[in-house]
C-alpha cells in the first residue's frame, strides 16, 4: 500500500500542490542536505560526516545533546561529533538531521501554534522507539524516526487556510475522517507522499500511511502498529486533547492489544520515557514536556468514561455533528478487526497476537513468574441452541462474555477464541495459583444461572489450564495445545471442572 497508488485530488485542497511545496528541498538547510547525501554515500566515513556537521554549530550541538540524552547515552558523556555519529548510527543521524532542520522551518504567520505538532511528534518518536525496541531490535531506530516525521503533513497543512479554519473550529487533532471531510485527503497520506518525495526509506512512509487503517481488512505494517500505539499514547501523555482523553485511552488500549501488549506494559513504557522526553525537548528547543503522572491520566480517562456513559441518554436527543458519526464508523471499523462482534471481547486474532507477544517477551527477558493460560468451553451448549433456539444461545454467550470480562484482572486478556470457547491469558501468575484462578471463573457460572428471555438457565463450563515459566522451551502453539488437552481432560472427567496439565 503506497501513497502513490491512491492519489486524492478530489477534495477542497489539491494534495499535489502541497506535496510540491514541501518537495522543494531548498527548504532543508544546505548543511543538512549535505549530511543526508553523505549518509547515502557508502564511501563516506563517520569522521568526514562529523566534519561537515561541525560547520553548523546549531546542528552540531543538537546532535551532541541527543547523543547525551537518556535515550541514547551509555553512561559516559559524548563530547566528540564522530562518537555521537557512531552512537546514533548513520540512519538515525540522517533522519534526525532532517527532523531538526524541519523544526527550524517556521511556517508563515498562522494563528495556530505549530510547536504542538512537533511536541506530539517528539513524544510519538520517543514512545515509538521504546515500543519498537520491545518488539524487535531491528525496528528500534525506525520507531524513533517514523514518529518524529509522522506529522509533517499536518505541519505542511498549516499553510492551507481551509485546514487552519477546520482546526480552529474543531481542534488541532482532527481525526482522519475530519481531515478527509475538510480537505479531501488525510494528513498521513500527505506525510507519506512528502517523505516519498524526499526519497526516505519506503517503510517509513508505508508505516505512517498505514497506521490508521480506513477499513478493517487493512492492517498496519508492524511499524505502523507501533506508530499507531505511540501516537495514541502520546495523546495521553501530553493530554493535549482533554475532551477526548477517554477516547485516546480506549484507542490506546485497542492499539496495544493489537500488538499483544497490556495497558500495564504501555504504562511502563510511558513511565520510562518521561526523562527522555524532557532531555529531547531541550534539544528541539521546545518547552520541557512533563507528562502528568500516568496514574492520574488513567484515572482522569476512566472518570471521563464514566461521565460519558451517564451522559449518553441526554445526548441521544442532541443533533450530533456529522464528523462524530464518521469518527464512530472509523472506530467501529478499527475495533471490528480486533474484537468479537457478539460479545465485544477481543477476538481470536487479538488473542493470538497477545499470547505470541507474551511468549516472545519472556524469551527475551526470562521471568520467575509463570505465564498462565486457561481455555474454557461451555458445557452441553448445543442443547441450549437445540432446546431454545440460536438467539437464546447468543444471549448466553453475551452474558458469558460479560462475566468473564468482569472477572478478569488488570494485565490479563480474556478473549472469545471460537463459537462457545473462551480463553484467559494471565501474564504474571504463580503456577500454584492457577487452579484457584480457574475455580473463580467456574464459580462465576455455577453460582448464578444466566438470565435469558426464556428464563434463567443453569450454565456450566469446563476449564483447562497450563502454564510456562521457561518460555525459551515453548511455542505458543504448544502452550495452547496443552491447555486444550487439559480442557479435554475436564470434559472427560464429567465437565464443570478445572483440570491442569503442567509443562512437560
Ligand atoms: P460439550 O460439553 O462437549 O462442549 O458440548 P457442547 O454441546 O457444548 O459441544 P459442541 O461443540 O458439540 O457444541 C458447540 C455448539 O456451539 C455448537 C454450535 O451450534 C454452538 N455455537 C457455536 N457458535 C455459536 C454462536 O455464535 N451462537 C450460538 N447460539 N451457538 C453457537
Ligand atoms: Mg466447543
Ligand atoms: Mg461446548
Amino acid at each position: 500500500m503506497s501513497a502513490i497508488d491512491a492519489p486524492s485530488t478530489t477534495g477542497t485542497v489539491d494534495i499535489e500542490t502541497v506535496v510540491g511545496r514541501f518537495g522543494d528541498l531548498p527548504t532543508v538547510a544546505p548543511i543538512a542536505m549535505r549530511v543526508i547525501e553523505m549518509v547515502d554515500d557508502e564511501n563516506v566515513g563517520v569522521n568526514e560526516l562529523a566534519d561537515v556537521i561541525a560547520t553548523d554549530p546549531g546542528l552540531a550541538s543538537r546532535l551532541l545533546r541527543l547523543a547525551n540524552s537518556a535515550a541514547y547515552s551509555r553512561g559516559q558523556p559524548v563530547t566528540s561529533l564522530s562518537r555521537a555519529a557512531m552512537l546514533l548510527g548513520l540512519r538515525t543521524l540522517k533522519m534526525v538531521t532532517l527532523g531538526f532542520t524541519l523544526i527550524q522551518r517556521r511556517p508563515p504567520e498562522v494563528p495556530i501554534d505549530g510547536t504542538m505538532i512537533w511536541r506530539r511528534s517528539l513524544a510519538t518518536a520517543v514512545v515509538g522507539r521504546r515500543l519498537a525496541a520491545s518488539l524487535g531490535a531491528e525496528m528500534t531506530e525506525d520507531g524513533f524516526t517514523a514518529g518524529l516525521l509522522s506529522n509533517i503533513g499536518k505541519t505542511a497543512l498549516l499553510e492551507e487556510p481551509v485546514y487552519v479554519a477546520a482546526v480552529q473550529d474543531r481542534g488541532l487533532w482532527l481525526d482522519p475522517a475530519g481531515e478527509i471531510e475538510a480537505l479531501g485527503f488525510h494528513s498521513d497520506e500527505l506525510t507519506a507522499r512528502i517523505l516519498d518525495g524526499w526519497q526516505l526509506p519506503v517503510q517509513l512512509s508505508e508505516a505512517i500511511w498505514s497506521r490508521h487503517p480506513a477499513a478493517d481488512d487493512e492492517t498496519p505494517t508492524p511499524l505502523g502498529s507501533v506508530l499507531r500505539l505511540a501516537d495514541h499514547a502520546s495523546a495521553l501523555i501530553l493530554g493535549d486533547d482533554p475532551d477526548h482523553l477517554a477516547r485516546a485511552f480506549d484507542q490506546c488500549r485497542l492499539a496495544a492489544a493489537h500488538l499483544g501488549l497490556t495497558m500495564d506494559e504501555v504504562e511502563q513504557v510511558v513511565a520510562m520515557v518521561s526523562p527522555e522526553l524532557d532531555d529531547l525537548a531541550g534539544s528541539f528547543d521546545l518547552e520541557a514536556i512533563s507528562p502528568s503522572s500516568v496514574d492520574d491520566l488513567v484515572r482522569q480517562a476512566q472518570s471521563r468514561l464514566a461521565a460519558i456513559t451517564l451522559d449518553v441518554a441526554s445526548q441521544l436527543g442532541e443533533q450530533q455533528h456529522r464528523n462524530d458519526e464518521l469518527v464512530e464508523t472509523n472506530q467501529e471499523l478499527a475495533a471490528a478487526a480486533s474484537t468479537d462482534a457478539l460479545t465485544g471481547l477481543p477476538n481470536r486474532r487479538t488473542f493470538d497476537a497477545f499470547l505470541g507477544n507474551q511468549v516472545a517477551s519472556r524469551q527475551r527477558h526470562p521471568r520467575e513468574s509463570a505465564l498462565g493460560l486457561i481455555v474454557m468451553d461451555l458445557d452441553k451448549f448445543k442443547s441450549v441452541n437445540d432446546t431454545y433456539g440460536h438467539a437464546v444461545g447468543d444471549e448466553v454467550l453475551v452474558e458469558t462474555g460479560k462475566r468473564l470480562g468482569g472477572g478478569s484482572r488488570r494485565g490479563e486478556l480474556v478473549a472469545r477464541t471460537g463459537g462457545e470457547e473462551f480463553a484467559l491469558i494471565l501474564p504474571e501468575i504463580a503456577a500454584g495459583d492457577l487452579q484457584g484462578a480457574g475455580e473463580r471463573i467456574r464459580k462465576l457460572f455455577v453460582d448464578a444461572p444466566i438470565d435469558t428471555s426464556v428464563g434463567p438457565l443453569p450454565i456450566t463450563m469446563s476449564l483447562g489450564a497450563t502454564w510456562v515459566t521457561d518460555a525459551a522451551a515453548s511455542t505458543e502453539k504448544e502452550i495452547y495445545e496443552r491447555a486444550d488437552a487439559a480442557l479435554y481432560d475436564a470434559k472427560e472427567g464429567g465437565r464443570n471442572r478445572v483440570m491442569i496439565r503442567p509443562p512437560a
